[in-house]
């Protein structure tokens, strides 16, 4: 950073930027790992990266394209756990069941039920449609990746596409229309619970066997590495009721054969019943066995965590694993809370999903997982860190965390706006009158616990291209056409 391109001769920027057209974005406010910078000028090459920060404009030349906005620039934000799919019935399971008068007794467990309903009514086309929606709103609230935690790969009955990545590819052909950069992170499933098989519901999800399972992902990779350079391939192993400790270790040495560096995601601890099954059947909690016995590493994204041990985390923390945390769909369906403070304290990484879609907020993510924090402690500003300049304020806190730890987990260029990532910029609106007032040291701050009503999000770019301008992604109309015709036609198929 610094003012160094302002005096570059002709001949260096050559030797720079050679002779391509670059980009050249400048910014009233500038997130920075260490605070902010104000006015900020980001130079972007060709392929979408940052090359330069300044605080002078840079001299360029006709070379460059310059574009000026107003407002506060923050990283992009990964989210790294959703199912995509879900989206198609959020709202539509919040009606209590159990005896008259008394409130519902729904759970986790009868959700899935309604979850598997629509799954099963699904074609190829309505995937895409439905994924398109979900990135798009994901880009709208701030977010520049997902991870697609992505099961849905048969036909109806189980029966395997001709082409076997056909629905992993969906997803990618969606991203085409959103812009948005995946990590595509197929599903191994084998069995319905520890050592029991997969139930008829289950056909659309499951492989018959270990080998069956690394073709579907040899080709969702070959799909992912003829796409576009943003797009990473993964691996998830649906959690430990559904692939067993010996289907698990041939999995992963097969995938990480192939590619070292593939993140692993699996579901973790986010029922107590889970957790109890896994005892009686590993003699360990999910995460202990995982820690233990199942290779946890930092390429590891452990998503709920929920009923987990001081000491089970603290396994988590010196792995450097990620959590993935998805605190709207964690409160919808009953699960309880993760223990942050403590998680924090002892070095754990942290990120941000928002697995069913229920709601594709980022802020309100954020929020909630603060506030289930102070409701349970009868505190305030759990996730702060007294005495810190930047940490102390909760709202920066959590999303320079969950930038840097969702980064990590998705292996993607992202978590800070600097020399060498990818150009993932989101703008807040300095206009916003919830912004109105604030310095730049509180605006992360009113953006997690203020932001709600007109979204604060302005402008986003992946890799430097604009995605959403004036808080509307550039193709919201073709996309909600597409998902209206899928929604009408699902409510004449579903119950
Ligand atoms: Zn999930």
């Amino acid at each position: 950073m610094g003012t160094r391109a302002a005096h570059d001769s002709d001949d260096v920027r050559r030797a720079r930027y050679g002779r391509r057209r670059v980009l050249v974005l400048r910014f009233d406010h500038l997130h920075r790992p260490d605070g902010w910078i104000a006015p900020a000028w980001v130079t972007v090459d060709d392929d979408g990266f940052v090359r330069a920060v300044d605080q002078a404009p840079p001299a360029m030349g006709e070379e460059a394209r310059f574009s000026s906005f107003t407002g506060f620039a923050v990283p992009g934000m990964a989210n790294v756990h959703g199912h995509a799919f879900q989206r198609v019935f959020a709202g539509q399971t919040e009606c209590a069941q159990g005896e008259r008068g008394g409130p519902g007794d729904d759970s986790f467990w009868t959700w899935r039920e309604a979850m598997y309903r629509v799954a099963a009514a699904l074609s190829p086309d309505d995937v895409e449609a439905i994924a398109a929606l979900v990135q798009m709103e994901l880009l709208e609230a701030g977010f520049t990746a997902i991870g697609e935690f992505h099961y849905l790969h048969h036909a109806q009955d189980g029966t395997r596409y001709a082409s076997r990545a056909e629905t992993s590819l969906r997803i990618l052909a969606a991203a085409e229309r959103s812009g948005i950069a995946v990590t595509l992170l197929p599903v191994a499933y084998f069995h319905a619970g520890f050592g029991r098989p997969l139930a008829p519901m289950q056909r659309r999800f499951g492989s018959s066997d270990v080998d069956e399972f690394l073709a579907l992902w040899e080709a969702a990779r070959t799909v992912v590495r003829t796409g576009p350079s943003r797009h990473r391939i993964g691996v998830a192993p649906h959690s430990l009721r559904a692939v067993a400790p010996d289907e698990l270790a041939a999995l992963l040495a097969a995938v990480h054969g192939a590619e070292p560096g593939a993140r692993v995601h699996i579901h973790a601890a986010e029922q107590r019943a889970e957790v109890e099954q896994c005892r009686a059947s590993l003699g360990m909690a999910p995460i202990a066995w995982l820690a233990q016995a199942g290779g946890l590493d930092a390429r590891w994204c452990l998503v709920h965590a929920t009923h987990s041990t001081p000491d089970e985390l603290a396994a988590v923390a010196r792995a450097g694993a990620v959590v993935g945390l998805c605190p709207t769909t964690e409160a919808n369906l009953g699960d309880s809370t993760f223990a942050l403070p403590g998680f924090l304290s002892v070095g754990g990484r942290i990120a941000i999903g928002s697995d069913s879609h229920v709601s594709i907020e980022l802020a309100e993510e954020l929020r909630l997982l603060e506030y289930g924090q102070r409701l349970r402690d009868e505190r305030r500003n759990r996730a702060g860190e007294a005495g810190h300049r930047l940490r102390r304020h909760v709202g920066r806190r959590l999303f320079d965390a969950c930038a840097a730890g969702g980064a990590r987990a998705l292996d993607q260029p992202l978590g800070a706006i600097e020399v060498g990532r990818r150009c993932d910029v989101v703008v807040l609106d300095a206009e916003h009158p919830r912004l109105l007032g604030h310095r730049p040291e509180s605006v992360l701050d009113a953006f997690v616990f203020s932001n709600s009503g007109r979204s604060m999000v302005r402008d986003v770019f992946v890799g430097g291209r604009q995605v959403v301008a004036a808080g509307r992604h550039v193709a919201r109309d073709t996309i909600l056409r597409d998902y209206a015709r899928v929604v009408a036609r699902l409510a004449e198929v579903t119950p």
